[in-house]
């Protein structure tokens, strides 16, 4: 073989590290791996220009061993954490290979290998959390023959780990309740998702995408095995699962597994997975969380104006995330209601208490976040000061509830653990300045270690040693400016000056360095010194950094009793949360029962009044009950119908968290669903028209409604025709009344809907009362009893700007056109004859609903001749028909 072929061959094969990081690259092909080189973390070949582009990082090369050099980019390995965040922020999943052994130490390759896979659900970077929300990664597991379906879901930042079952449910369902938790990843078998956002061969526009992974791990053997694996137990019976569909362990083993897949530990900090169960919570979909507004706004998605903004006074992360859970899942037993209603009474009363746990509360840190930081051994010496002192003002918080006497502190304080041991030993480790990044700073405490504080004496001691040295070197030589000083490449040295250089040095002094205006030297002595020295130095910090590994090791045994308390403190944060806004905002307890009436008296829109100045909100009563469930609200635009039906919405589900609420007396039944239809918006990137929207939603609420359940209609039909929208509009709450019987709130500024009300019995009219002045109109914002006789369209565009040759314009218009359509005016009678014609027969409808006792008291009647029947026959008749009613 000739040299140029030797060449030759070598630029053809790969380095020895490339062919590795190939290697790694061919196990996670959809991940950006950032390569430890040093201290920097580098990418190549087409991560590094992907990478590149979204990081805006010049992209270099490096030599591979092949001819063309490796497109590279890198980042400094202190600021990772940075630009990871932006990976995952534009959708990419990041790899993290670390050098696991010291470069310094080895000969040949360092050895590097994958530590961590970070994607959008499994992602801990603090900076990229919003710490007052749930940050979920959700897994979806389901058969469609069965129809049986299974979500579960973990949020690793915090250890909260769940899982729903669907039975029977529709696409549109499962996809409304990931909607409804915002996921920020999606897993699933492939056999039922891929990732153009298809479960099951549907599309599910809304969602962002699915990640298919490995469908064996979704397996009900493989998952259950790693469940028991996972939690260290023998059965699912110590779990509380044994009696769950292998489906709902598949959702929760496939998760687990893909934990355990990206991120290469076992994360102890993962609570049992809880059941999510509609007969103990509310389930609250999508639509309505968006259109009460309750975690955001409408128009431009932000916390400020929405319900949650008006109620969290919490102080702590873990208190903020609770009371949103809190109000995203309402509670449906009236037990479990009272149990908070009884603890905000008491806190209110109790003006002491209040302050003293304030003031404790405002000194916890998020220790939720920091169990997560334990879990992933990367708590840091500044969190664990933060820690410390957090834990320490929990004994005192626990005195503080302790004192109260309701269940629900009762309850708490059994669930206490003590953790002082855990404080103490933070306590005596950890330095109270101690850096995050333990590198020249010290962490490790004074009098934690012996053998520390024996380096750090002969450290200090050294250097009144360095100056002795030094008063001895003047002395030798005669020369009283000569310095003993270090720098970082040539270590301690002697420094004389040109100008004062004595006739003859010790002879032991050997010449080290030539400066500018001087020579430095170094002789046996200062080398000896130098040594122990510089060993004291490198034995403290290897002692320091296994310290804290031990430290960061006891704390991982802790996790449970950490999370006990952090879960104590949140529900300690947020239920005096819900007191302080009750009290600052005069709320007033209701009275929750079973019997299915909504009686409020001056209610009021939390969010709207707090927007308003003292006393400009304007109080609105609200009576719904089994004799008159539906309201028809009419008035013009801008008169506050918006405001008040979604008061009462707002009210009604304040009242089942177990806040108090904004109204002087409120009675509220319990509803087993909120439904909203408010508003109209398009769905362009769906393709789907303003009408078409506001249609699917309303066949939603009819599917899926009750006659526990409460409605807002607001407007509907507003999307299509007067005429079209108005039927429709009749037609629903017909339909509602009679079928449904939910309670109803219906805004619309159809003023001829009003007609309803002398056609069937259960509907009362109620309007928006305006002042009527020359040529426009005042709002009230009081609802009075009635309906509105017109819509007022024309006087609400003019206040609004609208041209005045406009506006009279329209005023013609509208009075030819009133007179062609005639929709009003004799429209009752005209409807009643349609009823009369129609399959619905309106008034009697009511009185007799078609149910079990109605067929069974017509079929008595039906069997009875009346003209051969003795009056007491005719008595015992009766008597029976009265015991079937009252069964
Ligand atoms: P509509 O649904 O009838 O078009 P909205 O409910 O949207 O009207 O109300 C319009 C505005 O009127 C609200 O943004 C609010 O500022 C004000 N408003 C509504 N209700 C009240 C009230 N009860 N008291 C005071 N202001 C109100």
């Amino acid at each position: 073989m000739t040299k140029t072929n030797k060449t030759d061959e070598k630029k053809n094969a790969l380095s020895p590290m490339m062919t590795h990081y190939k290697e790694l690259k061919a196990k996670h092909p959809d991940a950006i791996i950032l390569y430890r080189l040093g201290d920097f973390y580098e990418m190549f070949f087409d991560d590094a220009k992907k990478a590149s582009k979204i990081l805006d990082l010049t992209l270099t090369g490096r030599d591979c061993g092949l001819e063309e050099r490796a497109p590279m980019c890198g980042v400094p390995h202190h600021a990772v954490e940075s630009y990871i965040s932006r990976l995952i922020g534009a959708g990419e999943k990041v790899a993290i290979c670390e050098q696991l052994s010291n470069p310094n130490d080895q000969k040949g390759m360092v050895k590097r290998d994958i530590i961590r896979i970070i994607t959008p659900g499994t992602n801990t970077i603090e900076e990229m959390l919003d710490g007052s929300v749930n940050h979920y990664l959700a897994s979806i597991v389901g058969s469609e023959k069965l129809n049986i379906y299974a979500i579960a879901l973990l949020d690793i930042t915090t250890g909260e780990f769940k899982v729903k079952n669907f039975l029977h449910s529709t696409f549109a369902d499962l996809e409304d309740f990931l909607l409804s938790c915002s996921p920020a990843e999606i897993i699933a078998p492939s056999y039922i998702c891929d990732e153009s956002r298809s479960l099951n061969g549907v599309k599910c526009e809304r969602i962002v995408r699915f990640t298919p992974f490995y469908d064996y791990s979704f397996n009900a053997d493989n998952a259950k095995d790693r469940i028991l694996k996972h939690y260290n137990v023998y059965s699912l019976e110590a779990l509380g699962l044994e009696e769950q569909h292998p489906l709902t362990i598949g959702a929760l083993g496939g998760l687990l597994e893909y934990i355990i897949n990206t991120q290469k530990r076992d994360l102890t900090h993962i609570s049992v997975p809880a059941i999510v169960s509609d007969e103990l919570e509310m389930y609250i979909d999508y639509n309505t969380r968006r259109n009460l507004e309750l975690t955001e706004t409408l128009s431009d998605g932000k916390r400020k104006g929405s319900l949650i903004d008006v109620i969290d006074k919490t102080y702590t992360g873990m208190g903020a995330r609770k009371l949103r859970s809190w109000l995203l899942h309402p509670l449906q037993k009236i037990d479990d209601i009272e149990k908070r209603q009884n603890a905000i009474t008491e806190i209110i009363r109790n003006n002491a208490t209040r302050a003293t746990i304030g003031a404790l509360l405002s000194q916890i840190k998020d220790i939720e976040r920091y169990i997560t930081k334990i879990s992933y051994l990367s708590i840091n010496p500044k969190d664990c000061v933060a820690l410390c002192e957090s834990l320490k003002v929990v004994p005192n918080l626990y005195k503080g509830i302790n004192k109260l006497k309701c269940e629900f502190f009762v309850n708490l304080c059994k669930k206490y653990v003590d953790i002082s041991e855990i404080y103490e030993v933070l306590d005596k480790a950890i330095d109270k300045n101690a850096p995050a990044i333990p590198k020249d700073n010290k962490y490790i405490a004074d009098g934690y270690s012996e053998e520390l504080d024996r380096l750090r004496k002969f450290k200090t001691e050294v250097n009144s040693v360095i100056v002795d040295f030094e008063l001895r070197q003047r002395e030798i030589t005669g020369v009283p400016t000569l310095k003993v000083g270090k720098n970082r490449i040539f270590g301690y040295y002697i420094e004389i000056s040109k100008t004062k250089k004595p006739e003859r040095l010790p002879a032991d002094y050997v010449r080290k360095q030539t400066i500018a205006n001087g020579e430095r030297y170094i002789n046996d002595e200062l080398i000896q010194l130098e040594k122990e020295i510089l060993g004291a130095e490198e034995h403290m910090a290897e002692l320091e950094a296994n310290l804290f590994s031990q430290l960061k090791d006891y704390l991982l045994t802790k996790t449970h009793q950490l999370k006990i308390i952090a879960d104590l403190i949140a529900d300690v944060d947020a239920i005096f949360s819900l007191a302080i806004v009750s009290k600052i905002n005069n709320y007033v307890r209701p009275k929750m029962t079973d019997k299915g009436a909504i009686n409020i008296v001056d209610g009021r829109h939390p969010v709207v009044e707090s927007l308003l100045n003292a006393n400009e909100f304007v109080p609105n009563d609200t009576i719904l009950d089994k004799n008159y469930p539906i309201t028809i609200l009419t008035g013009p635009n801008m008169a506050g119908k918006s405001t008040y039906i979604r008061q009462v919405a707002v009210i009604v589900l304040l009242a089942h968290i177990g806040c108090f609420v904004p109204a002087t007396k409120a009675e509220i039944s319990l509803v087993d669903r909120i439904f909203t239809r408010v508003g109209a918006s398009d769905n362009l990137v769906r393709g789907q028209s303003t009408f078409m929207v506001e249609m699917l939603e309303v066949a939603n609420i009819i599917n899926n409604a009750t006659a526990n359940s409460l409605l807002i209609l607001d407007e509907i039909g507003r999307g299509t025709s007067t005429l079209d929208g108005l039927s429709i509009a009749w037609a629903i709450v017909e339909h509602i009344l009679l079928k449904i019987k939910a309670k109803t709130l219906f805004a619309t500024h159809y003023h001829e809907l009003s007609e309803l009300e002398k056609l069937l019995s259960g509907i009362k009219n109620y309007r928006v009362l305006v002042q009527e002045n020359r040529s426009s109109i005042t709002f009230l914002y009081k609802i009075a009893r009635g309906g509105s006789n017109r819509s007022f369209g024309i006087e609400v565009a003019s206040i609004a700007g609208v041209k005045e040759s406009i506006t009279n314009r329209a005023k013609d218009i509208l009075d030819v056109l009133s007179k062609s359509h005639e929709v009003s005016g004799d429209l009752t009678e005209k409807m009643s004859a349609i009823s009369k014609e129609s399959a619905i027969p309106c008034n009697q409808m009511t009185l007799f609903p078609e149910n079990e006792t109605f067929t069974k008291i017509k079929t008595m009647l039906k069997g009875t001749d009346l003209n051969r029947c003795t009056p007491l026959e005719a008595l015992t008749i009766l008597t029976d028909m009265k015991k079937t009613l009252e069964d």
